[in-house]
This record gives structure tokens, C-alpha cells and sequence, in this order.
């Protein structure tokens, strides 16, 4: 635990050479396929390290006009944009930056059609998301493809007439091959008249590939198959895949209460830094740190806001915990930095880098600014 006594408290630490061990796996994908991968920048926008993801990854998908700035400023390549919904400010601003265009609803599509044919620059690829009425998703605020869902056209919603280049579909969440091969399967039965049409298809976000057990050559199987049927360039856009294991949060202990299991207040929030061990929920993993039962000092661990239910779960350890010691929990370079809230005025954490040759640079810290600046 003494590892992080030199980091600021609390403190993201991302190591760039997982990053890159991560993009060489998406690189073989690419190489093996032709298929195109995509950074989604709203799971993982920590600019400082574009430099090095834009040596493998072909650009950035953008869901907001603010990461399309940043994919823009800050990544070269393909830029795409996909969001739930446009406004005609979005796009008089998106056009000068993107090349490829989603729409998730035939409404917008028709709205913004002409706008972007006129648009006086180089020609922007227009697609639509498609809803397939199929997901593997059981957490149902993570899932496009729950009941009355607001996210992608279904196929009966599509006008006979279509002349747009790609379709889209977003439907996974941390999931291996197979279920890519379920979800295109139902994608290629239901919209069967419509694919041959087009000139990119892409397969979204939600694909695990850096993950020890996600079937690799599998996934090539079914990319090479599809573009063998229907012959247009296919993309990925994973946000998670690029970042997964790639950096830990670092928090303290600020108080510790005795009880059954004894209560530890942390420098950090489940609500503010970590939302989805609340949303989805889960428990994340503390390096050195077990399950409630398997060491012998057991806590519950819990952040410094006023919710009562800023709880990040119940660990156990094999010497007592002290106040100051530092814990790294593990697996939050993706959907944390990019989530952060100063919710009761709590410090957002600083940002550090392991380079690929050790060393530590501490890349950003934040203060009372950064809060205040926010508010008015
Ligand atoms: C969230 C999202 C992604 C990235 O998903 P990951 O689970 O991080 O791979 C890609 N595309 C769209 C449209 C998304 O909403």
C-alpha cells in the first residue's frame, strides 16, 4: 500500500503500458479484419494519452458536441458523431468537425438531411442507429434495447425509402464474441433488404475484446464472415475495451469507526468518482484487499459525501487498516474521470500517469476552482 504515498489523494493512476498492451490487441483486430476501431470518448477521454491511442485506433466517436471538440483537437483521424439527439446549434458546429454523421431517429435524419448534403466542406457519411429488439444486457438503465427504449430506429420505423451510407447499433455491454454473433444474426434477419445498401456498418460500443477471456479469433470469424455476404467496411467503437484494467483509483482512510463490520470513511465517493458501482451496481476490487470473510480484518468501506448511501462494499485485509493508509481500487480508468462530480463540494482526483518507462508524472491536479468554476 505504501506504493501510493507519493500520489496526491485521491488519485487516478493510469499505466500506459496496459493502454498499450489493450491496443495491441485491438490492433490485431484491425489488422486481421479491416475493420476499423473507434475510441467512444465518453467512456474514456484522458487527452494526455491520445497521443499514443492514435497511433493504433482509427479516430474517436463523439457523443456531444464537447467530444467532438476533443476528438477533434486532441486525436487525428476518423471523427464520428452519434448522440440521442441533435440541436441546430450541435449542428451548424458538428459539420466543420466530423465525417460521419448517426442519427438515432428518423425525425432528426429528415430534420438535418439537407443541412448536412449542403454542408460546404468535405462530404460528411451519414447513418442512422437501428434499434434490433435484441439485447444481452440484464441491467436494465444499461440496456438500448429494454421496452419503450428512446435509443435507435426499429426496423418497422424505417420509411421504405433510405439513402443513407451506414447503420448503427449500440446493444452490448461488457460482452465477448458470442453475443456480437446473437445480436447480427437477429440484425441481418431483420433488417435483411436494407444492408446490402450501405457502405459501413458499425457494430458500436459494449465489445470486451481486452478482456483475458474474450474470444478474439471469434470475433474476426464473424467480421470476416459478414463482410464476406455483405461487402462494406465494418467499425468498432468501444470505450471500455481501450482503458479496461488500465489504471486504479487511489484514496486514503480518513476515519475508522469500530463496529460489526467497523465503518472506514474514504477520501473518495461511490456517488461523485465511481457512480457505477452504485448504478449498475458492483464491487469493485481494492488491490491486496479480499471479500468480507477471506482475511482476517474485515470493513466496510464508505465515501466522504452525505448520501447515505455512498457505500463502496465490504472488504477485507490482512493487517488493521490505519488512518492515511492508501487503497488502490482497481479497474477505474474507464467511466470514472469522465463521470466525476463535485457532489457536496468533494475533490475531484488528480490524474497521474505511469509512463511506459516507470516513472510517474502527476499530469493534473484539481482545487476549490475547479468546483467553484462550475457553479456560477
Ligand atoms: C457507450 C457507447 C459506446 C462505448 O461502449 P463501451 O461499453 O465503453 O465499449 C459506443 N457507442 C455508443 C453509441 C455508446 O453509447
Amino acid at each position: 500500500m505504501n506504493d501510493y504515498r507519493e500520489l496526491p489523494s485521491p488519485c487516478y493512476l493510469i499505466d500506459e503500458s496496459i493502454l498499450q498492451r489493450n491496443l495491441a490487441i485491438l490492433q490485431s483486430v484491425q489488422h486481421r479484419t479491416g475493420a476499423r476501431i473507434l475510441l467512444a470518448l465518453k467512456g474514456f477521454a484522458m487527452h494526455r494519452v491520445f497521443p499514443l491511442i492514435a497511433e493504433t485506433l482509427a479516430g474517436t466517436t463523439a457523443s456531444s458536441l464537447n467530444e467532438a471538440k476533443l476528438g477533434r483537437e486532441h486525436f487525428r483521424g476518423e471523427l464520428h458523431a452519434c448522440a440521442p439527439a441533435y440541436s441546430d446549434a450541435d449542428i451548424d458546429q458538428l459539420l466543420p468537425l466530423i465525417d460521419h454523421l448517426v442519427f438515432n431517429s428518423i425525425s432528426q435524419w429528415h430534420r438535418f438531411r439537407d443541412r448536412v448534403a449542403a454542408f460546404d466542406g468535405p462530404a460528411i457519411s451519414v447513418g442512422l442507429r437501428i434499434n434490433p429488439e435484441y439485447s444481452e444486457v440484464e441491467t436494465s438503465i444499461y440496456d438500448p434495447c429494454c421496452p419503450g427504449s428512446r435509443l435507435g430506429i426499429r426496423a418497422d420505423q424505417l420509411p421504405p425509402q433510405l439513402d443513407v451510407d451506414g447503420f448503427h447499433f449500440h446493444t452490448m455491454c461488457e460482452q465477448n464474441a458470442d453475443t456480437l454473433e446473437r445480436t447480427l444474426d437477429i440484425v441481418e434477419r431483420k433488417f435483411a433488404d436494407r444492408i446490402d445498401a450501405l457502405r459501413w456498418f458499425n457494430f458500436g460500443g459494449g465489445h470486451h475484446i481486452s478482456r483475458a477471456d474474450y474470444d478474439v479469433d471469434r470475433l474476426c470469424r464473424i467480421i470476416e464472415s459478414f463482410r464476406r455476404r455483405h461487402d462494406l467496411q465494418i467499425y468498432l467503437e468501444p470505450g471500455e475495451a481501450i482503458a479496461l484494467d488500465a489504471g486504479v483509483l487511489v484514496g486514503s482512510v480518513l476515519d475508522i469507526v469500530a463496529g460489526d463490520p467497523a465503518q472506514v470513511i474514504l477520501d473518495l465517493s461511490a456517488t461523485a468518482h465511481m457512480p457505477d458501482v452504485l448504478e449498475m451496481p458492483y464491487r469493485p476490487e481494492i488491490r491486496h484487499a479480499g471479500t468480507a470473510g477471506s482475511k482476517p480484518y474485515a470493513y466496510r468501506l464508505g465515501g466522504n459525501t452525505c448520501l447515505a448511501g455512498d457505500r463502496i462494499g465490504d472488504y477485507s485485509f490482512d493487517r488493521p487498516l490505519q488512518i492515511g493508509d492508501r487503497l488502490a481500487f482497481e479497474d477505474m480508468a474507464h467511466y470514472t474521470m469522465v463521470k466525476n462530480t463535485t457532489f457536496n463540494g468533494v475533490r475531484l482526483p488528480a490524474i497521474a500517469l505511469r509512463r511506459i518507462e516507470g516513472d510517474i508524472e502527476i499530469v493534473r491536479e484539481f482545487g476549490y476552482e475547479t468546483y467553484r468554476d462550475r457553479l456560477s
